[in-house]
This record gives structure tokens, C-alpha cells and sequence, in this order.
């Protein structure tokens, strides 16, 4: 059955309704009160007060979809068939209320009669010691014993630190051996995209406390997270993230604007997808609040929509285009999310001032560090030293990411010791600048190193972009 994206999103929540859970709306990604998170990646995430009891919910059964954002998987966008910095998460959470005897069931009720998926394709894991998750998926829901596997703490142990925590229960979908990595040893939780996993159902049901003792809670919780685009991707039965209905139709429009086609070859395809990903995750965190800076979630930002302009340079795209792709990401999504349209304008605005910063320096420091590579691999050397990749750093706004993709394009490393030290030196030399009371240190110095070949706007800019756009 293949269904839309916002069709799924859709009949899950009303599934969960129909199960006595409250629907609530995306919390924004950058979260509340929460200086541990710099951005939400997780349906949980704006709900832990009332997991932890800080704040009372509003109903003990609640189902949300939530805008997430994940970095640290970035390396692998484009590359695997699963992985977004941006996806949304969809989940059914009981604050002390039903727990695995009715999470489970209707879970597969969920997947198996509502989306009809073929139920020989389904694989579930367990947590190794979690015999009580075993009985219900071989007892309750009649899952052969050989379909649930048991994994180790590290894969199905939810824990952070001292507090709730508890096993989990994953549900994998298999795609056919023709998308799987080929190995003889190929089976669930291998990293390739034969078998997909795509809901976690995460049992928290013991309290951890400093010396490491796991105490059952009397009122254990239910926190589960489906990927949407993942779930879409299995339902609409495409290769992967970036060919779901909603996805395929900004993809759809990078490649008009670069005139390039798509699956004709993989450097090319990778390019797009990367430029479709990261416009989806940038529209979104302006779309929130986040405006482009040098630290924080803003540099965060920054590093997307360079990684992304960059890309869009392979494609050959030389001029600002990301401002204009947003409409295509705001169209798709403002149903679910209507703050998109009301701030349209906005967010064109400061995507494309920060192409247009970009544009300054990138064309430059792009020859300036292919040049250096000819010369490196001239030497036979095989790392970029500490310097260079800080001075494309500070002159021409290069993220060390960055700088590392188009080394390891060339085959080459970079020295990131190097690198941390001359940054540990700038901050430094900042520091003592700022602590001391001579003034002048900021007249003289700041405007003597700058190397006077280079445009100077770059500093001063980051006003202007506040100002111009609030
Ligand atoms: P994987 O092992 O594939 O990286 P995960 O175990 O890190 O996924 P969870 O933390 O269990 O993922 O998150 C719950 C669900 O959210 C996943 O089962 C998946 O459907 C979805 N999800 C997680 N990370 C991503 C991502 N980067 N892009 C798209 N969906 C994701
Ligand atoms: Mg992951
Ligand atoms: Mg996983
Ligand atoms: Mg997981």
C-alpha cells in the first residue's frame, strides 16, 4: 500500500488517538530549558519533563510528530539509503501509564493492519535479558522465535547517564538481499540497507542511580520514535530517503536548477541528495529561530547551508539558489507545519543572505586550497598541515568539515591537531584582548592582522544580516 508522507504522518497519529492518546503538535527545534541538547533529536526530547516528572502532562497517553534534527549523523547523508540531519520522528508516549503488553500489539497492529506491510519481512529485536518483550512478541503477537533477535546493551539499552532508562524494542524491515551489502554475514543491525530499522520502542522501566544500581520504577514509561521518511520510504517502496514523494520533489527541483540527472552517476547523485537534506534541515532551524553565527546552533546552521552551497558548486550551481529550493521545502511541508508559510519571506531572506556572505569568499578559498592540493600531492604528502586549514577557516569562513570533504575528495587528510591548536591560539589571543582594559589593542591589532588582500566585509556583515531580517 503505497501511501504520501503526510498521509503516514496522519494515520499514525489518528491511530494513536484512537488508543486514548493526546495529539500534540511539533515542539520547535531549538528546545526549552534544555541546556544539555543544542537541538531536538528526538520525539522524547520536548517531552522529558513529564517523563521525569518535573511537570505534569497534559494526558498520561501522548502521540506526537516532532521536527528533528541530528548532526553527528551528517557524514553519512547521502551515502546510506536511511540518514537525514533532518527527518521527523513519530511516537506514542505513556507517562506511567500502559507499558509493553499494549505497546507492543499495537505496534504491530499499527504496522501490520493498518499500513498492511507483509508481515514476512518483519524482523523485531530485543534486548538479550528482556524475556517479558520476548513472550509478548511470540506469545501475544505469534512472531516466529527466529524472527527476534537478541542484541547487547549497546544497541538495545536505552541510558543517559543516572535516571530512567530501560531496554528497547526494535522493528526492521527487510528489503531483499538485491539492497544489502552482499556479505554472507549480512543480517539485522548490519549498517547496510538491507535491513531497515525504522521504530523504536524504548521501555523505560528502571532508575539509575550514581553506583550504577538499576531499580524498577513503579510507574515504568513508554517512549517510542519511527522515523517518518523511513517508514514512508518502505511504504512507497523507493531506494531510499531521498525518493519519497515529498523529498523526490525537491530533489526534483535541484536537478532543474543545476541541469544535471539524477542517477547517472554516484559523485553526482551524492551532491544532490546532500543539497536535498540540508535545505530541508536549515529551512526548518531558520524556520524555528536559528540565525546563521559562528558558534552554537547557529554555526551548525552555517555549516549546512556552506556544505550545501558548496555541493551545489560541483553541480556547477554558481550563484545563490538554497533561498529559492526553500519554497519548494515550505510547499511540502506547510501543512503540517503552517509556520513555514507565514514565514516565507523570512526565511528566503536569511538563507540567501548567508549564500551571498558565502559567495564572497568560497570561489576564492576553493582556488587558493585546490591549488594547495596540486602542490601537496606534487610533495607526495598525504595531510593538509594545521595552518592552511585554519586559515580557510578564519578568512574564508571554510568549516573544518568542510575543508576534511574536498581533502578526502582528493584522497588526502588534514592535520586537526594543527588545526585545534592555531583555533586555541585565536581564542586565546581574543581572551586577553577582551580582559584587558587597554582599548587600543582592539584599534591596532585587530585591523593589522587582517591581510589586506582579502575583503574585510566579512566581520562586520553579521549585524547587518541580524538587523536586516528581524
Ligand atoms: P540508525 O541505527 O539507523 O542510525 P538509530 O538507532 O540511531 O538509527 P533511533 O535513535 O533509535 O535511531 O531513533 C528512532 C528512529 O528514528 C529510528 O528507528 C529511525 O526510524 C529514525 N531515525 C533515526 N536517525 C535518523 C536519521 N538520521 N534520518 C532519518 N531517520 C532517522
Ligand atoms: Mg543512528
Ligand atoms: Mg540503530
Ligand atoms: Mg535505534
Amino acid at each position: 500500500q503505497k501511501l504520501g508522507l503526510n498521509e503516514l504522518r496522519e494515520r499514525y497519529l489518528k491511530f494513536f488517538e484512537s488508543k486514548g492518546h493526546l495529539r500534540l503538535a511539533s515542539a520547535p527545534l531549538v528546545p526549552k530549558n534544555d541546556p544539555s541538547l543544542l537541538l531536538i533529536n528526538s520525539g522524547m526530547a520536548p517531552l522529558k519533563p513529564f517523563f521525569t516528572g518535573q511537570e505534569e502532562p497534559p494526558r498520561k497517553r501522548v502521540t506526537t510528530c516532532q521536527k528533528c534534527i541530528r548532526t553527528p549523523d551528517i557524514e553519512n547523508v547521502g551515502k546510506t539509503a536511511r540518514h537525514g540531519t533532518y527527518f521527523e520522528m513519530l511516537g506514542n508516549f505513556s507517562f506511567g501509564d500502559y507499558f509493553k503488553n499494549e505497546a507492543i500489539p499495537w505496534a504491530w497492529e499499527f504496522v501490520t493492519e493498518d499500513l498492511k506491510m507483509p508481515v514476512e519481512k518483519l524482523w523485531v529485536t530485543i534486548y538479550e535479558d528482556d524475556d517479558e518483550a520476548f513472550d509478548i512478541w511470540h506469545k501475544v503477537v505469534g512472531l516466529p522465535a527466529e524472527r527476534i533477535v537478541r542484541m547487547g546493551k549497546k544497541d538495545n539499552f536505552w541510558e543517559h547517564g543516572t535516571g530512567p532508562c530501560g531496554p528497547c524494542s526494535e522493528i526492521y524491515f527487510d528489503r531483499g538481499p538485491e539492497k544489502g551489502c552482499g556479505s554472507p554475514d549480512c543480517k539485522v543491525g548490519c549498517e547496510c540497507d538491507r535491513y531497515v530499522e525504522f521504530w523504536n520502542n524504548v521501555f523505560t522501566q528502571f532508575n539509575r542511580d550514581e553506583q550504577g544500581n538499576y531499580t524498577r520504577l513503579t510507574h515504568p514509561n513508554i517512549d517510542t520514535g519511527m522515523g517518518l521518511e523511513r517508514l514512508a520510504c518502505i511504504s512507497q517502496d523507493v531506494d531510499n530517503l531521498f525518493e519519497v514523494d515529498t523529498v523526490w520533489n525537491i530533489l526534483d527541483y535541484i536537478c532543474k536548477t543545476a541541469g544535471v540527472e539524477y542517477k547517472k552517476s554516484e559523485k553526482t547523485d551524492v551532491s544532490i541528495r546532500v543539497i536535498t537534506d540540508h535545505i530541508r534541515s536549515t529551512t526548518m532551524m531558520v524556520c524555528d529561530g536559528v540565525l546563521p553565527s559562528n558558534e552554537g546552533r547557529g554555526y551548525v546552521l552555517r555549516r549546512l547551508l556552506r556544505r550545501a552551497a558548496r555541493h551545489g558548486r560541483l553541480l556547477g550551481i554558481n550563484k545563490p539558489f538554497l533561498y529559492d529550493v526553500a519554497m519548494v521545502v515550505i510547499n511540502e511541508s506547510k501543512e503540517a507545519y503552517p509556520e513555514l508559510a507565514e514565514k516565507a519571506g523570512y526565511i528566503k531572506k536569511v538563507i540567501k543572505i548567508e549564500e551571498e556572505r558565502f559567495e564572497a569568499t568560497v570561489d576564492q578559498g576553493i582556488v587558493i586550497l585546490n591549488d594547495f592540493i596540486d602542490e601537496i600531492k606534487a610533495k607526495k604528502q598525504e595531510v593538509i598541515p594545521g595552518e592552511m586549514v585554519f586559515k580557510l577557516h578564519d578568512t574564508y569562513g571554510f568549516p573544518l568539515d568542510l575543508t576534511r570533504e574536498i581533502a578526502e575528495e582528493n584522497g588526502l587528510g588534514i592535520d586537526e591537531d594543527g588545526f585545534k591548536k592555531e583555533m586555541d591560539a585565536q581564542r586565546k589571543k581574543a581572551r586577553d584582548a577582551h580582559n584587558s582594559k587597554d582599548t587600543s589593542a582592539w584599534s591596532d591589532s585587530v585591523f593589522d592582522k587582517l591581510d589586506k588582500s582579502q575583503k574585510t566585509a566579512f566581520v562586520g556583515y553579521e549585524n547587518i544580516v541580524c538587523e536586516s531580517v528581524i
